[in-house]
């Protein structure tokens, strides 16, 4: 059964030393922002800072993200995962999520991560065209994707699968594929990664021979839109949108080009709104004022990011007003016209 407690993740990266691949898009030292693999002793410090901060009666989970978790020797695992049981056993964390490469996952790797409390296991798959995972130098196919993702199901866990949209050689149609590919195989949540120009990658190399050229920031945030609406649609979680500020682009030293916002899931969340609002018929009558009830907590995706849906229809309306209405949930609405 669901719980109702509010749920935190404990981030542990692990960046690309683990990793013995090169995607063109990849230079995880600067993503993270860390340089080495955590010992046991630094997750430990790693944990213990988070839960001083986080509530006592929230739900946690330390979450060994970034690289490629299953692909480090086998002891290393062992040390990471028993610095994260300590505190399972103690009681301080739920369970444990790792992500890793669909390519580094068999039988024997899921039975040791069995022997934890790991539920979750994540899978960069980023795509399931096998062009794009060969220009985009991923070194698995799309067939891997598939046999990694069941396995991890036969297995017992919770499946994630993370994409990437505009990777080199990507079309839209490749895009939808991979989400319908992600659905059909039973994952309960994915991330959706729009990909980005990061500077000292062979991206960036594409880039300024141009050879690549990245997704416009507002065309990236409609077909991620889509791909939300499609997910959601399947009942499939969208645990994440865009790269996290806190993830070294903030301020732009590591980002040569692409589609980075802090904001990028408001953004895709007001052209999920900008859409729905087109079922209110226009009028073009300076007379007319329009009021739109929303679910308290859409009030500001529904007025859009810098305001863009109000203002779009102010142009055929003398007034637009929104009002929070308590009996609406997610993205419905309600409108009048006087
Ligand atoms: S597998 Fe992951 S860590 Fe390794 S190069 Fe690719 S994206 Fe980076």
């Amino acid at each position: 059964m669901p719980s109702n407690r509010r749920h935190f993740n404990i981030p542990v990266f692990i960046p690309e030393e683990g990793c013995r691949f090169q995607c063109v898009f990849c230079n995880q030292r600067q993503i993270s922002g860390r340089q080495t693999i955590p010992t046991a002793k630094d997750v430990v410090a790693i944990v213990e800072q988070h839960l001083a901060t986080q509530p006592v009666d929230a739900e946690k989970e330390i979450a060994f993200f970034g690289g490629n978790f299953t692909g480090l020797p086998i002891e290393r695992q062992k040390q990471l995962l028993e610095a994260a049981y300590d505190f399972y056993v103690k009681g301080l964390i739920r369970s444990i999520r790792l992500s890793t490469r669909p390519d580094s996952i068999d039988t024997e790797k899921l039975a040791l991560l069995k022997q934890y409390p790991v539920k979750t296991i994540e899978l960069g798959v980023q795509s399931f065209s096998d062009h794009v995972l060969q220009k985009s130098g991923r070194g698995h196919t799309a067939a891997q994707n598939r046999e990694a993702a069941l396995l991890v199901k036969e297995a017992g866990f919770e499946l994630v699968l993370q994409m990437m949209t505009g990777l080199p050689g990507s079309s839209v149609i490749d895009e939808m594929n991979t989400a319908h590919c992600i659905i059909s195989l039973g994952a309960t949540g994915t991330r959706i990664y729009p990909c980005l120009v990061i500077k000292g990658t062979a991206l960036e190399k594409l880039f300024r021979e141009g050879k690549y050229k990245p997704q416009e920031l507002w065309d990236a945030a409609r077909l991620i839109a889509q791909l939300i609406r499609l997910f959601e649609e399947a009942e499939v979680k969208v645990l994440r949108v865009g790269l996290h500020p806190s993830e070294g682009l903030i301020n732009g030293s590591s980002l040569v080009a692409g589609p980075f916002h802090p904001a990028f899931r408001d953004i895709a969340e007001t052209l999920l709104f900008n859409d729905k609002f087109r079922q209110i018929p226009l009028q073009n009558d300076q007379k007319q004022n329009l009021t739109i009830k929303v679910a308290p907590s859409s009030l500001a995706a529904a007025v859009g990011f810098t305001k863009y849906n109000k203002n779009q229809l102010l142009n055929h309306f003398g007034s637009v007003r929104f009002i929070p209405d308590n009996n609406l949930h997610a993205r419905e609405f309600t409108y009048s016209i006087d």
